[in-house]
């Protein structure tokens, strides 16, 4: 398998007022790297600077959106140091304890997800197969979600004694009952079900997901732009009265107690599961 340059691990490409940017790492169904995260923040970034792109739509590569955080494949980068973008924390990467792990996740999770929920433009996620863990934060800080009909959404991160990946939208995307449900089994949800319980806006065939996902972007790219900032700005601060920014730095609390108690009694803070036994039993 082989990993595409630092360049190519996300590409931009213009499609009218559209700019559809796409994860790269195709071979490893999109597993995010902190390589790969800064490449996405700066493809969001360039296309919020840009005065032509008026919508941004989120891909992912071959057949899966994205399997989630990279845990597991060769190009991992949890011990390097980073330039921090999100927030202001220090290098992570010598740091013993909880602390290290706390002050990443904090960047390159909680804080690049709020980061690009807050962009100015709307944002449309183009899902295909697989949007599971690290993968739904990417699908649920978009403000659209078109899926494919062979899409799917799971969050199993429970199976390592956490309460949910970093950015914890869970009880927000659906309701409180259903997010129990997706927590305490960890199943995948098909495209079908998201969109019946509202957490996906359309399911649309397979092959035909990119012209969908397009048109609607089209639609939406011929709408007044300050408008559509304003009305995305609404929304956002409605969820966020509604608690969803308290819940989740409560819930960053909860998740970085299981990481560390999980690092005291086994043997890391993932308790010692990788990326395929994680991919083991997600059905
Ligand atoms: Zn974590």
């Amino acid at each position: 398998m082989s990993e595409p340059a630092p360049s190519d691990l996300v590409l931009t490409e213009r499609r009218g007022a559209v700019a559809l940017v796409t994860m790269n790492r195709p071979s490893y169904r999109n597993a995010q790297n902190a390589a790969m995260t800064f490449a996405i923040d700066a493809a969001f970034s360039a296309a919020a600077a840009d005065d032509g792109v008026h919508v941004i739509v989120l891909a992912g590569a071959g057949d899966h959106f994205s399997a989630g955080h990279d845990i597991g494949t060769p190009d991992r980068d949890i011990h390097k140091d980073f330039a921090r973008v999100a927030t202001q924390y220090w290098p992570h990467q010598d740091k013993a304890g909880a602390e290290a792990m706390y002050v990443r996740e904090a960047e390159l999770y909680l804080g690049m997800c709020r980061r690009w929920r807050e962009l100015p433009k709307p944002t449309i996620a183009m899902v295909q197969g697989a949007c599971v863990a690290g993968g739904l934060m990417l699908a649920w800080v978009c403000d659209l979600i078109v899926a494919a009909d062979d899409a799917f959404f799971a969050d199993p991160v429970l199976r390592m004694g956490i309460p949910g990946v970093e950015y914890f939208a869970h009880p927000f995307a659906m309701n409180p009952r259903l997010a129990k449900e997706f927590l305490f089994l960890g199943e995948r949800m098909p495209a079908e079900r998201a969109a019946q319980i509202g957490m996906i806006n359309r399911v649309v065939p397979r092959a035909r997901l990119v012209e969908e996902t397009v048109a609607i972007a089209d639609k939406i790219a011929a709408m007044p732009r300050f408008g559509l900032a304003l009305a995305k700005k609404a929304v956002n601060q409605a969820e966020d009265r509604m608690g969803m920014r308290d819940v989740m730095d409560a819930t960053y609390a909860l998740h970085h107690l299981a990481h560390a108690h999980n690092a005291l009694t086994t043997e890391d803070h993932l308790a010692g599961q990788d990326a395929k036994s994680m991919a083991k039993g997600l059905r």
